[in-house]
This record gives structure tokens, sequence and C-alpha cells, in this order.
């Protein structure tokens, strides 16, 4: 087949890329070294009756008009793939020993609830919920594709934004006197990035918070039925998704990528494939690496030396005869720390490696829509998500494989014992399925180097001006995923769209 694109990886940005160039009439075919396409977003059945996905829980940016949206448009699917919004009036609630709060999607609302809990900084807190407010407008001024007639209409905004270029989300709490608690409560979805506010990018958190803000979603049929939706655009487009292919080397000569080699983890053959362009879906820095990292400009390579955000610990779980429902939980993800201070709770678990206090995630996919395809009628799932380290997770499977289990049982169990303390009293009784996934997991089904869980790091330092984007400085060689864009679900979305945007000159983003 000849091929205009040959795209490495079946990640989202890969996928929404190949799904935008397929429908407008180009040859492409995606190689992917898993048996399920969709990298971090691919869904897989344990047991044969409780389906997960991987690591998607929930998304921003899904509304009418928003990027997501705007795509599926694009594709004629945005009937065909729809979303379930999250509660407004408490999309994520935040527990912790003394204190609650519901995050609305009103900011004013926002403003009353925590000057209700610390009311002695009512004045502190409104000015920094509406820095945030002025920050996410900053923010999409200078996103890309920029209007410098934009810029200069609202350049207080765009100027007020600049100056947090280096910030961390620390930073500002500090800058704005947050009491501690409050602090923490603002900043218990630090799941959703593996990071704490003392090294979490200001940029990263406002983009994400006032996202959530905005509208936050599940897929009415599941984040398995998005992935499909994309691959079956690209097929029935002419184009093809081939699975359990792993790319281990680039064809490269004269500055030019002209295609891959790659093995069929079946049948343990190699394959050569060419294409027109070549898209690098998979970690830009490991591609540049099978490369040669020598080949790739100055700048690029500057660029390319980011460092990994940390990975993660994820339990996968199904429980039986009960409704969650009863016990506080629904469209509505839950937080908790057991620690007032995010900075310590995750440098005891993250450097320590020590979870007897933990701070984490619940979701229950379940409960945000009606479709009911990830388990039998009388089960639902629930996941705890949290981050671990990957090379304490790696040298204990390397070295004593009991020792590995046996940790990532003891995570398991202290997360358990902390919900049945808050919140289901009996929750083991009603525990049919369990399974665990660690930072090395994450390496061999979403071969994410070091197990990283976004991509490079979101610091303000990966954030900032030196951020990677898809120019390789290599000849028909284009980087496209989260460390050349921006990791998430809609981010993704919109990487793959700025990048069919770019080269194909059809304008689908931007005002
Ligand atoms: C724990 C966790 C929770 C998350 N929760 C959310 C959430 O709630 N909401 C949200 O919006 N985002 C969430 N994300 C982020 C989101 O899942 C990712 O940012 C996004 O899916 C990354 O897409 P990508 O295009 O970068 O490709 P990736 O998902 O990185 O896919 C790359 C693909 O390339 C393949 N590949 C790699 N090497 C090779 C090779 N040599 N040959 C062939 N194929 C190869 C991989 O198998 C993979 O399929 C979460 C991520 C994690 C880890």
């Amino acid at each position: 087949m000849k091929t205009d694109f040959l795209i490495v990886g079946s990640g989202l940005s890969g996928l929404v890329f190949g799904a935008l160039m397929a429908n407008a009439g180009k040859t492409v075919r995606v190689l992917e070294a898993h048996e399920h396409p969709g990298g971090f977003g691919h869904t897989f059945t344990m047991a044969k009756k409780y389906t997960f996905n991987a690591q998607l829980h929930y998304v921003w940016d899904c509304g009418e008009g928003y990027t997501v949206n705007r795509v599926l448009k694009k594709l004629n699917l945005d009937k065909e793939v729809t979303f379930e919004r999250y509660d407004p009036n408490g999309f994520d609630r935040m527990r912790m020993p003394g204190y609650a709060l519901d995050i609305p999607s009103d900011p004013q609302e926002l403003i009353r609830r925590l000057s209700d809990l610390f009311p002695e900084a009512a004045e502190q807190i409104r000015k920094f919920v509406l820095e945030v407010e002025k920050t996410s407008e900053g923010l999409k001024k200078l996103s890309p594709p920029i209007d410098a007639g934009e810029l200069f209409n609202h350049f207080g905004e765009v100027f007020g934004t600049v100056l947090y270029l280096n910030s961390t989300l620390q930073d500002v709490f500090d800058k704005f006197k947050l009491p501690q608690a409050a602090q923490t409560l603002l900043a218990l979805q630090w799941p959703d990035f593996l990071l704490p506010p003392n090294q979490l990018s200001f940029y990263a958190w406002v983009i994400l918070f006032t996202g959530y803000q905005k509208g936050a979603f599940y897929p009415t049929q599941h984040f398995e039925h998005v992935i499909q939706s994309l691959v079956k655009i690209i097929e029935t487009n002419g184009g093809e998704v081939l699975l359990n292919l792993e790319v281990t080397q680039f064809v490269f000569a004269d500055k030019t990528v002209a295609g891959v080699q790659a093995m069929d983890l079946v049948t343990h053959q190699t394959h050569e494939f060419t294409g027109d362009t070549v898209i690098c879906n998979i970690d830009p820095k490991k591609a540049a690496k099978m490369i040669g990292i020598e080949n790739f400009s100055k700048t690029v390579r500057k660029k390319l030396s980011y460092d990994y955000s940390p990975s993660n610990f994820m339990a996968y779980c199904a429980v039986k005869d009960i409704d969650l429902r009863d016990y506080g939980f629904g469209k509505w993800n839950t937080f908790y720390s057991g620690h007032q201070d995010l900075n310590e709770a995750f440098a005891q678990m993250y450097e320590r490696n020590d979870f007897s206090n933990p701070s984490f995630a619940i979701t229950t996919p379940t409960l945000l829509t009606n479709e009911r395809r990830d388990c039998p009628e009388d089960c639902q799932i629930i996941e705890f998500l949290t981050v671990a380290n990957y090379d304490y997770f790696k040298h204990l499977k390397d070295t004593d494989r009991k020792a590995y289990r046996r940790k990532k049982e003891e995570i398991l169990d202290f997360i358990l014992d902390v919900v049945e303390r808050q919140y289901i009293p009996t929750l083991r009784e009603h525990l049919v399925f369990k399974i665990s996934g660690s930072p090395t997991t994450n390496e061999r089904f979403c071969w994410c180097p070091s197990g990283n869980s976004y991509g490079s790091s979101l610091t303000p330092q990966n954030m900032g001006l030196g951020r990677l984007n898809h120019q390789s400085s290599l000849k028909n060689f284009y980087f496209c995923n989260a460390s050349s864009g921006y990791p998430g679900f809609a981010p993704t979305f919109w990487t793959g769209a700025i990048l069919y945007q770019r080269l194909s000159g059809d304008r689908i983003l931007g005002s």
C-alpha cells in the first residue's frame, strides 16, 4: 500500500491525526506495538467480564464548540461519540480529615464555598480564584494558532499570564497567602498531574482546573468507543491500524526519515514499512535515540532533553451487590489526602515509597453513564490512582517478584483501609475483582519509557518556551504525542488536530 502518512503508535494524538488525514482522502497506516489501540487510552477486559480503561478517567473541552467537539464534527462523529457531563455542582470532591470541598463549575460559587470554610482568608481566596480565571483567558490567547489582534486587545490578561511562566502552583498559593488547608483542597486533583504543588507548573494546573470547571465529561459509550470510532474512520477510508507491531528502527538517510522496521510480536518476523511522511506518536526522546540524537538540530536536541513525568499506581476493582451511590459516589471523582500538606504527602509516597497515609483519587466509571458495558448488571467498577516511583518498582520487579507483588498489595490495602474507614465500611466483602498496575505495567502495556504517565514532567521548566512541538528538524518526520503537544484526552485531540491543520492547511481549531 502506498502510504501518505505512516504513524508510529496508536495513542490518541496519532489516531486523531490519522483519522483527520484519512477523512481528507490521504492513505494512513498506523503501527501499534500493543494488541489494543489507544495507548494510555486503551481498554482491556479481565476475567471475560470486567472492562477497564487503562488510564483515562474524565476529560474536558468536549462541549459544543470546544476542541474535541470541533474534531468530532469534522469527522462527522459528533452524533456518534457523545459525552455525559459530571455534576457541575461538584465534579471533583475533595476530602481530608476535618475538611470537605466539592468543586463547582461556577467560580463565584467556589469563592463562596471556600470563604465559608476559611472566612479569615475570604479576600485572598477571591483574588486567587479571579487570578486563575484571568490566567486561563491569557493562556487561551497565547495558545497556537496565535491571533496577534487578540493578543493586542487583551494585553492586560496576556501580560499578567506571561509573568507566571516560571511559577509553580505553590508559588502562586504563596503569593496569595492561601491557608494551607485551602491550598490542599484546591490542589487535591494532583493525581491528574502526578506532581505536588511545589513542582507543578501553574499553567498546567490552570488549564486543567478551568477546563474541568467549564465541563468535566465521560464518554456515553465509554472510552473504548471513542478509540474504535477513530480507528474506523481510518479503516473505512482505506487506511489500516496494524497491532502487535513494535517499531524497532527508523529508516533514515540524508536527514530524511523514509520508514521503519517493525517486529511482529506474534510471529517475531521483521517487516519494513515506508511512508511519504512519518508521524511519531511514540515518546520523542526514545524515537530520537533510535534514529541517533546527533542527527537532530541543536535546538531540537535541547527540547528533547526533558525529564519524564513520574509514574503511577492504579487499582482496577469490581464490587458486587452494592450500590456505590449509597456511599457518597456518583457523577464525580473523589480525591482524598490523609495529610494536610500535599508536598509532604507526595514526598512520602514517591520518594520514600511509604503509602501508610496515602493521598489518592477514586473514580467510578459505571456511575457516569447508563451504557453498562463495563461489567455485569450486579457489579460496579471502582478504581484508585496514586503516584509510584518507577526506579523502586523496576528494581523490585527485577530482583524479587514476590516483594514486587507484595508492595502492590500493600498499597491497595492502605487505600482500602482508608476507603472502608471513610466511605464504605464493607468494601472488602463486596470486592469480587481487583488487579493493580505499577510503573512497570505502564512501561509494558503503554510502551512509555520509565513508566512515565504524562510524557515530559509538567513542571514550569517543561511547560515553558523551550517545549518540544511537532518540528523534528528532520525531513518528512513529525512528532505528535503528549510530550510534543500536551498530555490529556482533550490536549492530545488538540495535538493531533493542530498537526493536521499545519500539514493540510485545513483549519478546524482557532477562532
Ligand atoms: C494514570 C493516568 C491517568 C490519566 N488520566 C487522564 C484523565 O483522566 N483525563 C485525561 O484527559 N487524560 C488522562 N491521562 C493522560 C492521557 O491518557 C495521555 O496524555 C494520552 O492518552 C497520551 O496520548 P499520546 O497521543 O501521547 O499517546 P500514548 O498514549 O503515549 O500512545 C503511544 C502509543 O505508541 C505505542 N508505541 C510505543 N512505542 C512503540 C513502538 N516502538 N512501536 C509501536 N508502537 C509503539 C504505545 O504502545 C502507545 O499505544 C492519564 C494518564 C495516566 C498515565
